[in-house]
């Protein structure tokens, strides 16, 4: 079993063409800044660019008045997950009201972590590899707790502690999205993204082209 941990990494340039979380989004030329469709009307806040081997994934959530929109659930309006084409992104016009950029960039490295078959196994619990992946991270014997807050998220596997009733179902063709990437808040209050202290998930369709966000 293993998990690929997404790991702080210092910062970046804003418009870097790797894997981070803040700074500008890239997308093809023209595309304009997703608004919220739930209550406040205004432009989302820009999370993460995420580049994968299918395309970039471009996470955004409302955060014009924390609280008032709702950005749990994948319908809700008040989040947006693009995917787009690997080439040919340019920075996105960054609207001038709203709560749109975080203060500080954050670069992600990724980590494979190999979990033995008896560390996923205690409990009796359906072995959840984030958990492990996540809680174990630089843990040394001895220590409490290991660096878990340099554990940004992750990519690819399967969604950690979430209900069947939760999958998102894609909004073109109706069928169950793919589990993409979990997203944590940040390491300190500049980078952080505001989740409520849940933790984000990113789905996506790719015959679609289509994403989604939830968190919980
Ligand atoms: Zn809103
Ligand atoms: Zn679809």
């Amino acid at each position: 079993m293993q998990a690929t941990l997404m790991i702080y990494n210092g910062t970046a340039a804003p418009d870097a063409d790797v894997l981070r979380t803040g700074g500008v989004p890239l997308a093809p030329a023209r595309t304009t800044w997703p608004m919220c469709g739930n209550t406040c009307g205004g432009p989302m806040q820009f999370f993460a660019h995420l580049p994968v081997d299918y395309g970039v994934l471009s996470v955004f959530v409302c955060q014009n008045d924390p609280g008032a929109c709702d950005t749990h659930d994948p319908v809700s309006g008040a989040n947006r997950v693009l995917l787009f084409p690997s080439a040919e992104l340019v920075p996105v016009a960054v609207p001038e009201e709203g709560v749109t950029l975080l203060p500080a960039v954050s670069a992600i490295t990724t980590a494979v972590v190999t979990l033995e078959p008896e560390e996923a196994d205690e409990d009796g619990l359906p072995p959840d590899a984030y958990d492990l992946a996540r809680g174990g991270w630089k843990w040394e014997p001895g220590e409490l707790f290991g660096k878990q807050r340099e554990v940004l998220g992750s990519l690819g596997g399967s969604p950690s502690c979430l209900g069947d009733d939760r999958l998102p179902e894609c909004p073109s063709c109706s069928g169950v999205m793919e589990f993409a990437a979990h997203l944590e808040e940040g390491i300190d209050r500049r980078s952080a993204m505001n989740l409520g202290g849940d933790l984000g998930y990113v789905f996506v369709c790719r015959p679609c082209s289509q994403g989604a966000f939830l968190r919980d």
